[in-house]
């Protein structure tokens, strides 16, 4: 499921639109210390499904709206959107090209698309943990990230192998069928509870 093209406008250093093509092979990108290089990763992460302000080295999920510069004004908002070539489907879905964007405003509102329709946090997230690569997947290494593994606690690198395996997936699945089931075993308690009321 190759990342063909990144979008960025409004994403912390990025002011403009810019637009980063990844053609086949390895892409590098150089630039001098604070140019914005972690800032296209982080990007990445964000519409990936990124909840975690402090992962992205901010306080509030507002800090990656462009600030403002000695030249330039803050904006209201940012936006970044990424296009997979999905011809092999990975991503579930019938489009062999797959563009999800991300959006947030001043006031904190989110917005979420795929393909230019609108969805929720939660279809974004599972669009990718199917594919077996949620925000948190080594298809991203950020930096410290390495370090971060190797002194993980053996149950923390458990979940990284996990992640790698598919199983995460299943795992959610069946966490939210135990609350389900949770539910409706509070709601049979009711029942009968009326049930012997009424009796
Ligand atoms: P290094 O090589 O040192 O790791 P880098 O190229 O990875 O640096 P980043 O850490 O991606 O650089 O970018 C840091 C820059 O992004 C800083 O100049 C910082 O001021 C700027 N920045 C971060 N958040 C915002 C924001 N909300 N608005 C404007 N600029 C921002």
């Amino acid at each position: 499921m190759p990342l063909q093209e990144l979008i960025i406008n409004g994403f912390k250093s990025f002011a403009d639109k810019t637009i980063i093509k990844f053609d086949s092979g390895i892409t590098g990108i150089v630039g001098p210390n604070g140019s914005g290089k972690s800032n296209i990763t982080e990007a990445v992460r964000w519409v990936m499904g990124e909840s975690s302000a402090k992962s992205l080295r901010g306080e509030n999920m507002k800090d990656i709206i462009f600030a403002g510069s000695q030249f330039r004004t803050p904006m209201n908002h940012a936006e970044v959107t990424l296009i997979f070539d999905n011809h092999k489907h990975d991503l579930n879905l019938d489009s062999d090209q797959v563009a999800v964007t991300r959006k947030i405003l001043r006031n904190g509102d989110s917005q979420y698309f795929i393909n230019n329709k609108q969805v929720r946090l939660r279809d974004l997230r599972s669009l990718f943990v199917d594919a077996g690569m949620s925000q948190n997947s080594l298809a991203i290494i950020s930096q410290g990230k390495v370090d971060q593994i190797l002194n993980s606690r053996p149950q923390d690198r458990r979940s990284i192998f996990e992640e790698a395996a598919g199983v995460l997936h299943f795992k959610e699945q069946k966490q939210t069928a135990l609350k389900q089931l949770e539910k409706t075993n509070d709601n049979l308690i009711r029942i009968n509870d009326l049930v012997k009321e009424l009796s």
